[in-house]
Formats: C-alpha cells, sequence, structure tokens
C-alpha cells in the first residue's frame, strides 16, 4: 500500500518523493508506505489554501456547516472501517476505536458543523448616536500539527472548528501514525468540501511540522504534543507573529479521598491510566490515595491491573494494546530504572509480557509504581505510558500540595462523597479540566485545555470558534453630534 499527500483536493507524491513506512505497532510489520512531505510541499498547500480561502470564508456559514454535518454522516458510515485502520496504524484496541474515537469524531464535525451558523458577533451599547458591532472573521490558512495518540479524534478537534469558522487548513499528522487522517482527506472530498480549503501532509515534525510553525502565510498554528516541540513552535511562529494555541503534556492527579465510592473510584482510576495504554494527555498519571484507605485500594487496583486483557487491538476482548513504538516502549521502561533509583518501589508490571504471541510488538504490562515523594521524577515528568505512580495525603491541604505540585495543569480528578470538598478541589486545583467522580470525560461543547506548561487556548465549544477567529469592532455614525474638533 502507498500513500500520498493530500494538497488541492487531490492526492499526489511529495515533491522529493521521499516515503517512510507507517506500522502496526502489534507485530511492527508495515502497513504502508506514505509520501513525507518537505517545505515545497507545505508551500503548495498553503498556497492552495489560501486560493480557496475567499470563496470559503464568504460562502453562507449554514453551508459550510452542512458539509461538516455530510462529513460526520460518512465517517459513521464508515465507522468500522474507520475504526480498524485506527486500531491497526495506533494500537487502540478496537473496542474503544468503535465506541470512542470514531463515534467522538464524528461528533465533533457534527458539533461545529451545527455550529458554523450560530457562532455570531455581538452589539455593543456604544454612546448615543452611534452603533458598534462586532465581525468574528476567520484568520485565513490555519496550520495545525497532532501527534500519535489520537490521530482521528485530534485531526477533528482541530480542523472542524477551523473551518467552521471559514479558515482554510494545512494538517500536519503524525509521521507514525498517518492512515486515519489520510482516510478523512478522502471523506473530505466526498463530503464535497472545495479543493484546497482542507490539505493534509504527513510529514517529519522537523521538516514538514516546523515549515508550517515557521510559514509566513500561516496566520496561526495549532498544536497538540510535547511541551519541548511546544517551545519550539513558539520560537519558529515568532517570524511572522502567528497566533499559537498549544495544548502540551499533563501529569494529571487523580486524588481518592476517604470517603470515596471505592469500587467507582478504583474502575475510573484504572480507565485514567490503563486507556490507550496511558498514551493521554490527560491520563490520571498520578494517583493519589489518603493514607486510610492506600492499602485496600492498592491492593484492590493492583489485582484490576494485572487483570487487564493485554493483546492485539484487532481482538475484541483485548482491553490494552501495545505502545505507539518500539522506541516508546523503551522510554516507558526507562521509567521503571528512574523509579527505583529514587527508592520507588515496583508493585505491578513493570516488564515486557511473557506472551509469546506478543513478542514482536510494542507491548508492556500495566505498571503501578509508588514513589517515595512527590518530587520524584515519576512523579513530575510526562511517561506516556500504562504507569501510574501512586503517592499518600494525609489530609485536604496534603492533597492540593501534591496535587498543584507539577509544572503541569491540564486534567485532575477527584473521588468524594463530600459536595464542599469536591468543590473546593475543583476551584482550587491549577488544572485546565476538573472531573469529579468520574474521570477523561470530554464531549464537543465542553472546553479541553490546560494551564501552566501544559499550554494555553482551548479546543471545543464556542472556546474554540473563538480561537479561529479573530473580532472586527465597526463603528457606524448613525445620528451622533459631532463637535467641531477645529471651529474656524
Ligand atoms: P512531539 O511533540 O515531538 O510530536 C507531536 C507532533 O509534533 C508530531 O506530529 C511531530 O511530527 C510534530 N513535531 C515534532 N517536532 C516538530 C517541530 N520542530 N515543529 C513542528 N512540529 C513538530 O511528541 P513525540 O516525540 O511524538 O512524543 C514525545 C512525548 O511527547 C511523549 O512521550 C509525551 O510525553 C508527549 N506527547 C504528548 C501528547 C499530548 O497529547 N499532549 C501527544 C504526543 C506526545
Amino acid at each position: 500500500m502507498r500513500h500520498q499527500l493530500f494538497i488541492d483536493g487531490r492526492f499526489v507524491d511529495a515533491a522529493s518523493g521521499e516515503t517512510l513506512p507507517t506500522l502496526n505497532p502489534h507485530d511492527n510489520s508495515t502497513l504502508a508506505e506514505v509520501a513525507m512531505a518537505g517545505r515545497e510541499d507545505v508551500d503548495r498547500a498553503v498556497a492552495a489554501a489560501a486560493r480557496a480561502f475567499p470563496a470559503w470564508s464568504r460562502m453562507a456559514a449554514a453551508d459550510r456547516g452542512r458539509i461538516l454535518l455530510k462529513l460526520a454522516d460518512l465517517i459513521e458510515a464508515k465507522a468500522d472501517e474507520l475504526a480498524r485502520l485506527e486500531s491497526l496504524d495506533t494500537g487502540h484496541p478496537l473496542r474503544d476505536s468503535r465506541t470512542l474515537d470514531v463515534p467522538r469524531t464524528a461528533a465533533c464535525y457534527r458539533y461545529f458543523g451545527g455550529m458554523a451558523d450560530k457562532f455570531q458577533g455581538e452589539t455593543i451599547p456604544v454612546e448615543a448616536g452611534f452603533l458598534n458591532y462586532t465581525l468574528r472573521e476567520p484568520l485565513g490558512v490555519v496550520g495545525q500539527v497532532v501527534p500519535w495518540n489520537f490521530p482521528l479524534m485530534f485531526t477533528s478537534w482541530k480542523m472542524a472548528p477551523a473551518l467552521a469558522a471559514g479558515n482554510c487548513v494545512v494538517m500536519k499528522p503524525a509521521e507514525i501514525t498517518p492512515l486515519s487522517a489520510l482516510a478523512i482527506a478522502e471523506l473530505m472530498a466526498e463530503a464535497g468540501m472545495p479543493d484546497g480549503v482542507v490539505n493534509i501532509l504527513p510529514g517529519l515534525g522537523a521538516v514538514a511540522g516546523q515549515a508550517v510553525a515557521e510559514h509566513p502565510q500561516i496566520a496561526k498554528i495549532a498544536f497538540t504534543g510535547s511541551t519541548a516541540t511546544g517551545r519550539r513552535i513558539v520560537q519558529a511562529s515568532a517570524g511572522n507573529l502567528k497566533k499559537v494555541q498549544l495544548e502540551l503534556g499533563g501529569k494529571g492527579a487523580n486524588v481518592v479521598f476517604d470517603d470515596a465510592d471505592l469500587g467507582a473510584a478504583i474502575n475510573g482510576s484504572a480507565w485514567a491510566i490503563f486507556h490507550n495504554q496511558g498514551q493521554a494527555c490527560i491520563a490520571g498519571s498520578r494517583l493519589l490515595l489518603h493514607e486510610r484507605i492506600a492499602d485496600e485500594f492498592l491492593d484492590r487496583f493492583v489485582a484490576l491491573a494485572r487483570s487487564i486483557r493485554v493483546g492485539n487491538p484487532l481482538d475484541a476482548a483485548t482491553e490494552m494494546g501495545p505502545l505507539t513504538s518500539l522506541q516508546h516502549r523503551e522510554r516507558v521502561l526507562g521509567y521503571v530504572d528512574i523509579a527505583r533509583e529514587q527508592g520507588g518501589e515496583l508493585i505491578a508490571g513493570g516488564r515486557v509480557p511473557a506472551d509469546a504471541s506478543l513478542g514482536r510488538g510494542c507491548y508492556i504490562e500495566p505498571t503501578v509504581v509508588r514513589a517515595k515523594s512527590f518530587r520524584d521524577r515519576v512523579a513530575q515528568e510526562e511517561v506516556f505510558g500504562p504507569f501510574v505512580t501512586v503517592l499518600t495525603f494525609a489530609d485536604d491541604d496534603d492533597a492540593l500540595a501534591i496535587a498543584n505540585g507539577t509544572d503541569y495543569g491540564l486534567g485532575g480528578g477527584l473521588w468524594t462523597r463530600d459536595l464542599r470538598r469536591a468543590h473546593r478541589f475543583a476551584r482550587e486545583m491549577a488544572s485546565g479540566m476538573v472531573w469529579i467522580n468520574s474521570y477523561k470525560r470530554v464531549n464537543p461543547g465542553s472546553p479541553f485545555g490546560g494551564v501552566g506548561q501544559s499550554g494555553y487556548g482551548r479546543e471545543m465549544g464556542f472556546d474554540a470558534m473563538r480561537e479561529y477567529t479573530q473580532v472586527k469592532s465597526v463603528w457606524v455614525n448613525v445620528d451622533a453630534q459631532i463637535p467641531a474638533w477645529y471651529p474656524r
């Protein structure tokens, strides 16, 4: 199988002819050879997007919306195919691709399809005699760079609001998981998207990603990925003062109080870290347990972790698949040594599964580590794997200090039956999102994003529409008496 870049409504080879194999993380076999975009391809895509922009941005908003609604229908019609493709390329268990990734992707295009003609400016009550109103105008050509952990969903989170608001898009999926984004390119064309409005260019981060971040005709860059790359993007964007939106890493605190429903908290905390093999920016990767319930909680939590069915993502019974690459697995396993070096205790997992049928894949067992201090590296750094760091606390203030004791601030959760405590924590947690008696809920209407080193800007909801538009203030003299400024 060979896949090409999607530029100006057509699939084309990279100008350089370069390709990269994309691998199945289950056994590291090659799924397809994929064209890798370079600077010239980015230039061509930006030129096509700029040509498409005047007509697209002036099209009736409802008509833009209708194309996105059609796309949502097409995604649902191809749900099984897309779920399988996502599972093959990323390692997501098929049960999750089917029930989460694909429906959430369709829901996102549908939400913003409906939003296109409902997002509006305002009339401001200014001084007598003047009418003042605001226009919400699209930015122009926007660049978008997404990572490998949720390629189908993340491309929708970025492209849907940008397009609904009237922008044209140059999207760069991660080089190791480009297939679902290219499948969406095909459906875009089928949904009636005009040529050039959407361009999808798999390519290396340092080449194609960097070219998008630097491009003088790109008005904004929206990025999801590591904090280190986020910093590079900010620097690269300085040339033309691009608007920048960053959704970076996290080290989510998941706090379990001694009055919590332990059964619900154990199930939810396992999901918080082991869903998608822990490769999620909002993962509940720090498990904070009240001292009084820590032993009982851990016994039951570890038993659950050990029972999680790790296996081929395409097997319907699989609950946890492989990590995205062997290189990433080595990085995650490296944190087991880092934990031990700092006096941490490995309670479960930390190894490659013994099952010979998984021997060629990127698998790792669900891993539970108890850290000595919340300052240890495993309690501070984003591991991005099925690796949870357990810490204990004595009281609410202690819990809050630990929860807020990292530079990240993306998502966090808490489990309690005490309403006052729940709302106090929701207010005090340094975090863009807080889940109470739940974890990892997302919805296209609910703002998603972080504080601190987790980035800035919000995806989803009305906030996303604001991120992809700029405000123009228009003043009209209706019947104002203007003073004679220069009486002569
Ligand atoms: P990364 O940030 O390097 O890659 C994410 C995306 O950025 C990819 O599409 C990549 O091609 C692109 N990119 C890389 N360098 C670029 C550059 N100079 N300019 C523009 N784009 C560039 O992430 P990674 O190396 O794949 O993963 C490393 C770590 O990042 C992970 O272990 C994890 O901690 C974190 N991460 C976070 C998220 C998230 O959802 N927040 C997603 C993926 C990775």
